[in-house]
């Protein structure tokens, strides 16, 4: 059975103080998609785009092997677009547009041979469409939720409602203060556990990620990158990564979970490497694991 994928598709206009793209290849659902296609197969993906999102991205999700029949293509629609300007601190980003465009009506559909998907990832959307896909699943097992500061302003309700079905919550710090409305972030994450998730993964950027439990926190380092081009969608980026090593592996023990969120880390450290999701599209196995190597060995040391 396939891993269920819903989110946002769009085009992203992207500038850092080094360079510009316009028109690149966006959106959570891409970037989660194209990292999880590195573990497992097939991805079932739901989401819209109007007819002006071209071909060739279409193309290129099809030969990563995702499904897409659960895509809806508007005609005469508009895509969803968003622009973000990063600072000289590439941690810091100023959303300059965010066009829902065809997301406004958006009515996900579930197709049937996706119903019965039991690994789910709901990609960064209003949680109002997040909920509808959830509420076409037949037995969900693993509920992995991405939000950001867009929604949790906008949609806290909703999204409050949604949680109570989330098994596993991904969010960065910023957010996690926020939707706690709690400065400390140990604290914060207990809050948001009370909430309903078991499992709370809070993306601290270049400072890597912590896994948070009512029993257990666990914080992996990110990649010590020297050139970082283009930071956009890391954070999908992580949790597509982070769910297709779940959905190839069938294993939820806490060790496991651990080992996703490295391979999430690796994925994402792909991602930034390069412009829009040019990061995700040749990566290799074998670069897949050495660099998996290199995250255990950058906080390994002797036992006392
Ligand atoms: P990240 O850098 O991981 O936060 O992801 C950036 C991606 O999220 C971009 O490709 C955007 O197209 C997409 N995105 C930005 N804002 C939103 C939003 N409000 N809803 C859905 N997707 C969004």
């Amino acid at each position: 059975m396939g891993l269920l994928v819903v989110g946002s598709l769009g085009l992203d206009d992207v500038s850092t103080p080094f360079h510009k793209i316009e028109n690149a290849l966006g959106g959570a659902a891409t970037y989660i998609s194209m990292a999880a296609s590195y573990f497992t197969a097939p991805i079932y993906l739901v989401g819209v785009v109007g007819e002006d999102f071209p071909k060739e991205y279409i193309d290129l999700l099809e030969e990563k092997n995702i499904d897409l029949e659960g895509l809806q293509v508007i005609a005469g629609g508009k895509t969803f677009r968003w622009a973000g300007k990063y600072h000289y601190d590439l941690n810091v980003r100023d959303t300059l547009l965010t066009e829902l465009g065809v997301f406004e009506n958006f009515d996900p559909v579930v197709p049937g041979k996706y119903q019965q998907a039991s690994f789910i990832c709901l990609g960064n959307i209003d949680p109002v469409l997040q909920m509808k896909v959830l509420n076409q699943m037949i037995a969900p097992k693993c509920v992995v939720c991405d939000t950001m500061n867009y929604w949790i302003e906008g949609q806290k309700d909703e999204l409050l409602k949604l949680l109570k079905r989330v098994n596993i919550l991904i969010i960065n710090d910023s957010e996690t203060r926020l939707l706690a409305d709690e400065p400390n972030l140990i604290k914060a994450a207990k809050h948001i556990l009370d909430l309903g998730p078991e499992i709370l993964i809070i993306k601290k950027g270049e400072h890597g990620a912590l896994l948070i439990s009512k029993d257990t926190i666990f914080s992996a380092p990110a990649y010590p990158l020297e050139s970082i081009y283009d930071p956009t969608g890391a954070g999908d980026t992580f949790a597509g990564g982070f769910i297709g090593y779940l959905h190839k592996t069938q294993d939820l023990s806490i060790d496991n979970i651990k080992r996703a969120v490295i391979y999430g880390s690796t994925m994402a450290s792909f991602c930034v490497e390069h412009f829009s999701t040019k990061g995700l599209e040749d990566i290799g196995n074998l670069r897949v694991n050495d660099r998996y190597r290199e995250f255990l060995n950058l906080s390994k040391c002797d036992e006392l």
